[in-house]
């Protein structure tokens, strides 16, 4: 089939996520990706592009690993499928799970398996509220997570998460409450950043109170959060989220989809902002995005009390452990062990990209960049100096998302913040050529906004 071709097929039957179908149609479609290599994409007019977002905080060691594609082959040829409900399990789900122990924070010593992100929040809503009862708490129903944050699309995983237009499409679930994040460059600007993440921490404590302590059950955000603007938290902010927790007994649970498996230049977001999470949601980076998988990391206080005092836990799914999937998670996760992966973004690549992207600060719409690692945010800015930003919040990003989309490289524009997270293997001048798209990409999206 021709590109047009593809493409009236694609308006006429098919619904995009995150998308609205009738704007796409009226733009002709979407772009068709038909092949990838290492950092890059390419499309079917033979286009290449820089993916600044690893698939979607995804590809952690880039496209075109044969060892993972042999991995996923070997084990469809030997054991394509088997559940690991009942009495059940196989080797590459049992496997992944000691390796996932064994990598994870002290204390972390269980693993649930789900096929995505969504699943696996799912799951922590049922293991919280399932931990309160059998504690002689079931009173104990309400997670508090973030406004804007993101932890997936399942009802129950959009309730977790912060955005406004998913709850009105769909309705929030009774039982979820949200906090502002702790974004200093629009909640706390001018006021010093140490004390701005205290200040921040502690509306956790007015909504704990507000709702009443012995109702509250746990508390869910990403390390750094990914949706709703690379938001980076002050210094002081976790370790203040922490001590509410344990103050009050709530459980925290750390969604590591985005932060995990070395996008941070260490294993886990919660190592480097020193958090103890009771759970951890894991998927993306666990497998690359080769196979589908997410999860949990279930902490000791949890799980001894679903294993000791539970009985069975009604809960999981037709793909929880798919040998394939953890065949291919597990030779993942050995890339990124054998070729030093994690270490080098946190040692070498991350701090040089962190470095070049704040070389952008002098551009006249970049109020500001932040991030660690692999993980970038570039605030666009209206008037740098009066701290003024564009009206309608997120229409200039979505304007430099598509720049940036026409010149060959992909950023997210998340309102109007755009976001960079690259496949974890990607070189200096794979950087300085994703730098120089960007200063070409904001020049053109300054101009058209009349500030050039
Ligand atoms: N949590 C976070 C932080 C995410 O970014 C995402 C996906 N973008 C999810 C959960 C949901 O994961 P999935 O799309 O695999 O269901």
């Amino acid at each position: 089939r021709t590109t047009e071709q593809w493409k009236q097929i694609d308006t006429a039957h098919h619904m995009h996520p995150f998308t609205d179908f009738k704007a796409l149609a009226s733009e002709g479609g979407s772009r068709l990706i038909v092949k990838a290599d290492g950092p890059y994409l390419w499309d079917s007019e033979g286009e290449q592009i820089l993916d600044g977002m690893a698939g979607l905080w995804c590809v952690n060691v880039g496209y075109g690993r044969k060892e993972l594609a042999e991995a996923a082959y070997q084990q469809m040829m030997e054991l394509p499928y088997y559940n690991t409900f009942f009495k059940t399990t196989t080797m590459p789900a049992t496997e992944l799970a000691r390796k996932l122990v064994e990598l994870a924070p002290p204390g972390m010593n269980h693993v649930f398996f789900a096929g995505s992100g969504s699943e696996a929040n799912d799951t922590n809503v049922r293991m919280v509220r399932r931990y309160w009862t059998l504690e002689g708490q079931p009173e104990r129903q309400v997670i508090i997570g973030r406004k804007n944050g993101y932890h997936g699309s399942t009802v129950a995983a959009l309730s977790l998460g912060g955005m406004s237009a998913m709850h009105t499409q769909s309705g929030l679930l009774p039982g979820f409450a949200h906090i502002d994040p702790p974004h200093h460059f629009q909640l706390g600007w001018g006021e010093d950043e140490d004390a701005f993440g205290i200040r921040a921490a502690g509306w956790l404590e007015d909504k704990i109170k507000e709702i009443g302590p012995e109702k509250v059950a746990a508390f869910i955000a990403e390390p750094i959060q990914g949706a709703g603007g690379l938001i980076y938290p002050p210094r002081t902010y976790w370790a203040e989220i922490q001590r509410i927790c344990n103050e009050y007994g709530i459980l925290l649970i750390a969604d590591e989809v985005i932060c995990g498996f070395g996008r941070t230049g260490t294993w886990f977001g919660s190592f480097t902002f020193d958090i103890k999470p009771d759970l951890m949601t894991i998927a993306k980076g666990l497998s690359s995005g080769y196979q589908p998988i997410g999860g949990v990391l279930v902490g000791d206080r949890v799980a001894n009390t679903l294993i000791e005092k539970g009985g069975e836990f009604y809960h999981g799914y037709t793909y929880s452990g798919h040998p394939v999937a953890s065949a291919v998670a597990l030779a993942n996760l050995k890339i990124l062990e054998d070729e030093g992966i994690v270490d080098r973004v946190g040692s070498d690549i991350g701090p040089y990209f962190q470095g070049r992207l704040r070389e952008l600060s002098d551009h006249p719409i970049v109020g500001e960049v932040r991030g660690i690692g692999l993980i970038a945010g570039i605030e666009l800015i209206k008037d740098k100096a009066k701290h003024e930003f564009f009206p309608n919040a997120g229409k200039v990003g979505t304007l430099c998302r598509d720049h940036s989309f026409r010149n060959g490289l992909i950023m997210r524009g998340v309102y109007d913040t755009m976001v960079l997270s690259p496949p974890l293997i990607v070189t200096r001048d794979h950087v300085d050529e994703m730098v120089g798209k960007i200063r070409r990409v904001l020049d053109l999206t300054a101009k058209d906004v009349g500030l050039l």
